[in-house]
């Protein structure tokens, strides 16, 4: 399929995995129509959702982990990292800070860490929800059907967990502790148990060629995702995945998110952190390929060193409050307006 430089918009009916590829090679060799593919994002994203973006403040509350998943720079193996965990009271008052800088959302994130089974969780998610009234997202991992359903009924509202990759052949490759299918039915759990479903993939992962970049892109298209979190894939040092290049043309990580928004409207789009570790202005040029979403970084500063999944992470010495006022500078510097409220799905 040819993508045309004219006004005329993409029919996403056909956006086949094969149409996909065409549009991702050409956007990564045609700069004209990489910038019609990112413009047609951007007004789709416009029209649905305006200029407002909501804030979700991530906690990144603890970097223990059992899981050895080949890239991840805080998989089990890695015995370079000094490992830490928040306390409740700590995630409680950096929940609390999120509220007073104007969050709507905490992402509570970590490693597969066995110390905070479901009831520990619960009990932290019901004291932020009582003392903030935040909307609360979970990301810790995969997590069984009951543990799930406690977690809800704790007030959870919503749950971020990647497939990471489409090709269950390469999931199983990368991932020693945890079997595709698994992955799959843990979403298909926290669908049907009512959570607000985030998912998504990494962007370039070693044996992923565009046509695989494509697949993910139709799969993650296919899930009928409520929030889509996607990322570059970056090589950490401490990982077997070390020293494996990023994708040889830049402009493919962007357009694969423009595809995301058109193919996908109504869903929430964040702008990953990653994407400024890929590019110092990755996550501003991600929200103008069609992200209605910025995640700052409200973890305290003397953890944030620590929990390193990928090299090059951004901010890793400042505290929350500065985080959040340049993310509140960022966004304006774009022409959007930053929103205060929960930013639930449709
Ligand atoms: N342990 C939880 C949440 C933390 S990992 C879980 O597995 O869901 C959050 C995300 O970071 C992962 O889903 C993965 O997509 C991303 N990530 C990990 N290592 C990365 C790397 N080297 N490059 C880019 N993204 C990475």
């Amino acid at each position: 399929m040819m993508l045309n430089h004219s006004t005329d918009p993409i029919d996403p009916a056909k956006l086949t995995p094969c149409a996909l590829t065409e549009v991702l090679s050409q956007a990564a060799t045609d700069p004209a129509a990489f910038g019609a593919l990112c413009a047609e994002a951007d007004q789709i994203r416009a029209r649905v959702f305006g200029d407002t973006v909501h804030i979700r403040g991530i906690i990144e509350f603890s970097n223990h982990c059992r899981n050895d998943c080949l890239y991840c720079g805080i998989r089990c193996s890695n015995s370079a990292i000094t490992r830490y965990r928040m306390s409740a009271d700590e995630i409680l008052e950096t929940a609390l800070t999120a509220k007073r800088l104007g969050c709507g959302t905490v992402v509570l994130q970590s490693g597969e860490d066995p110390f905070f089974t479901a009831p520990v969780l619960s009990a932290i998610i019901c004291r932020i929800k009582n003392e903030t009234g935040l909307a609360v997202t979970l990301s810790v991992g995969v997590r069984t059907r009951g543990e799930l359903a406690e977690l809800k009924a704790a007030g959870c509202d919503r749950y971020l967990l990647r497939f990471e990759t489409s090709s269950e052949t390469l999931f199983n490759a990368i991932h020693p502790d945890c079997a595709f299918a698994e992955r799959i039915a843990c979403l298909q759990d926290l669908r049907e148990l009512g959570y607000q479903v985030g998912s998504g993939f990494m962007i370039g992962l070693p044996d992923a060629p565009l046509e695989q970049i494509a697949r993910d892109i139709a799969f993650t298209t296919q899930l009928n995702l409520q929030m889509i979190g996607c990322g570059p894939f970056l090589a950490h040092p401490g990982t077997p995945l070390a020293g494996k290049p990023t994708l040889e043309h830049r402009s493919v990580y962007y357009a694969a998110m423009a595809l995301l928004r058109i193919l996908n409207p109504h869903a929430h789009i964040p702008s990953t952190t990653a994407f400024d570790a890929l590019d110092p202005d990755g996550r501003d040029r991600v929200m103008q390929c069609g992200a209605n979403i910025f995640m700052p970084n409200i973890t305290p500063a003397k953890y944030r060193r620590l929990y390193q999944l990928y090299p090059g992470k951004p901010s890793v010495d400042e505290g929350g409050d500065a985080s959040f006022r340049r993310t509140c500078e960022r966004l304006t510097a774009l022409g959007r307006t930053v929103s205060t409220e929960a930013g639930h799905a449709f």
